[in-house]
């Protein structure tokens, strides 16, 4: 990182042009602060630009799932259904961009390769991979939780002489699966949006499933336009109230607060059944100790397994269907028609929990000493979450400690937003905070806002540099372990956990301590003067 005089320099440098990028960006601006959006993507829009795969959509309802720091925003936009889908996501995203005149402060088709800091200048010199570099006194890493694909190392993957399609990072010309022989690996959210609108295009579809999906009914719908009317005559005092709730959303249903061990059986029964029928997460909340508790837990997957059962006709096909492990443990995914669509003759399902994918073949894949054949696949394989994207890159901080070497045994951070030894670094819904059990737009603007305020308290100071200190980061690892093990979410392995990508260190990542909680943490860090960090 050399030729620091002929450098641009900007006071902060976002990466990412996604939720959080484009609202860090509008904060900044507030701010008077000269910001910049690097984008790799060569739109706005994030997850909503890169997951465009059939049946893309939110499952957190929309008029949630949105930004509430614009009151004549929140106003004027109207989500055409209850759970928008990944199209109007992305004009959502542009609309933004362009409400708020932000797009000359984005660069997008620029991907960043790395970030060195430059402790003479106490400045961060940030490299993109065409060569490009900027000095930033403030980094801002808005690259998303979920936005390095998960490719398996599967053997003969090459060979495969049809079109290979990862779910978050679909083709932008329509995909056309009619009258094709289609295969689908793996089996959580994604797929379980895909799978039903595949099913309905191919000839054939065959689903290779690892381990079984819990999924509660979206029962999406067009948006009522007399709830729409109802919410925005009060936005800002539901957004307050979702802000008070465990996840950030959901507070016109708030979780019953009794144990399902306190309830006799019917009332459990009705309670769930009143539950699946509304759709969504409302299920986990049908008691307040589903997640807390293994055997209260155990009650609400059997309801869960026994819908998968009065669903799906076959009953092998219904076993193979119904999971075993904890539900919520990994996340919940919420479906339209997933289990309904087992019932077509032309879908298969094929278990390969126990005999794994041996290899790709030009015509098919080979499990079990069978041999399958298909036209087209589509991996539906997830992510390298939370992670997985600053790991990729070359971002060094005091002392040329690099990212790798800091996280080698997993995220160590102080509350999920700033890392010891990397001053003036934030991270944006990142590990060590709530963003993963969050209605993620409600993180990110609290996540944001808590970067604008500790800049002004800066400013306001006459001082530069923020950094967090050691102890501090060792003391928030131990409160995101302690606030897991109170949970069920140690009981599988997740992508929580960093289980679904060989060789990952298995930490929990994000905190299970409830958004309120968290929030009220990071506030009265800042009220105490940034206790638990050096400021310079
Ligand atoms: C399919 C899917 C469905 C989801 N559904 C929900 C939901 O229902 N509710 C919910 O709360 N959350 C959901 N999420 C989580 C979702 O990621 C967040 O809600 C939110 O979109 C995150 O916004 P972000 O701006 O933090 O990150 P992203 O939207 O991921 O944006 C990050 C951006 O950074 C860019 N980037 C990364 N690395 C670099 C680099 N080195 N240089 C330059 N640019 C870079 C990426 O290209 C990307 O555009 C979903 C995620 C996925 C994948």
């Amino acid at each position: 990182m050399k030729d620091l005089a002929a450098t641009p320099s900007v006071d902060m440098l976002i990466v990412g042009a996604g939720f959080a990028g484009l609202y860090m960006l509008y904060k900044a601006r507030s701010l008077g602060l000269n910001a910049l959006v690097i984008e790799g993507a060569p739109s706005v829009g994030g997850t909503w630009y890169h997951n465009r795969y059939p049946g893309a959509r939110v499952d957190i309802q929309s008029m949630e799932y949105s930004f509430s720091f614009d009151e004549a925003l929140q106003q004027e936009w109207h989500w055409s259904e209850r759970y928008a889908p990944q199209p109007e996501l992305l004009r959502y995203a542009n609309h933004v961009a362009d409400r708020f005149a932000l797009r000359d402060g984005i660069r997008l088709s620029t991907r960043m390769a790395g970030a060195h800091f430059d402790e003479a200048a106490q400045r961060w010199t940030v490299r993109a991979e065409g060569g490009q570099r900027w000095s930033a006194l403030f980094l801002v890493m808005a690259s998303g939780p979920l936005s390095s694909p998960n490719l398996p190392d599967f053997a003969g993957l090459k060979d495969f002489a049809g079109p290979v399609h990862h779910t978050a990072d679909w083709p932008h010309e329509p995909v056309d699966f009619s009258g094709q022989r289609v295969a689908v690996v793996g089996t959580g959210s994604s797929a379980v949006q895909a799978i039903p609108i595949i099913a309905r295009q191919a000839r054939e579809l065959t689903v290779f499933q690892r381990t079984a999906a819990y999924a509660a009914p979206a029962h999406n719908a067009p948006l009522d336009p007399e709830f729409e009317a109802r919410i925005k005559a009060d936005y800002a005092g539901f957004r307050a109230r979702n802000r008070r709730m465990h996840g950030g959303f959901g507070s016109l249903l708030p979780p019953n607060p009794v144990s399902a061990l306190a309830a006799s059986a019917e009332e459990r029964e009705a309670a769930f059944e009143q539950r699946w029928k509304i759709g969504g997460f409302a299920i986990l909340g049908a008691f307040n100790d589903l997640l807390l508790n293994e055997q209260s837990n155990a009650l609400v997957a059997e309801f869960v397994r026994g819908k998968i059962r009065s669903t799906v006709k076959d009953p092998r096909t219904a076993q193979l269907l119904s999971p075993t492990h904890t539900i919520g443990c990994k996340r919940l995914c919420v479906d339209s028609g997933y289990y309904d669509t087992f019932n077509r003759p032309n879908v298969q399902l094929v278990d390969i929990s126990r005999a794994p994918i041996e290899r790709f073949t030009a015509r098919g894949v080979r499990t079990g000493g069978r041999e399958f054949e298909f036209d087209a696949l589509v991996l539906a394989t997830g992510f390298d979450a939370m992670t997985g994207t600053m790991l990729r890159l070359d971002l060094r901080g005091r002392s040329g400690l690099t990212i790798q070497q800091k996280w080698h045994a997993g995220p160590l951070n102080y509350l999920g937003l700033t890392i010891a030894g990397f001053p003036n670094l934030f991270n944006i819904a990142g590990p060590g905070s709530t963003s993963a059990f969050t209605n993620v737009i409600v993180a990110i603007e609290q996540h944001v806002d808590w970067i604008a305020d500790c800049i002004g308290h800066l400013h306001a100071k006459g001082l530069s540099t923020i950094e967090a200190t050691e102890p501090a980061e060792a003391a928030w690892a131990e409160h995101v372990n302690a606030a897991a093990r109170r949970t069920v979410f140690l009981s599988c392995n997740s992508w929580y956990l960093g289980a679904n990508i060989p060789g990952k260190p298995r930490m929990f990542m994000p905190l299970a301590g409830g958004f309120p909680q968290y929030a009220e943490r990071c506030a009265q860090v800042a009220r105490n003067g940034y206790e638990g960090f050096v400021l310079a």
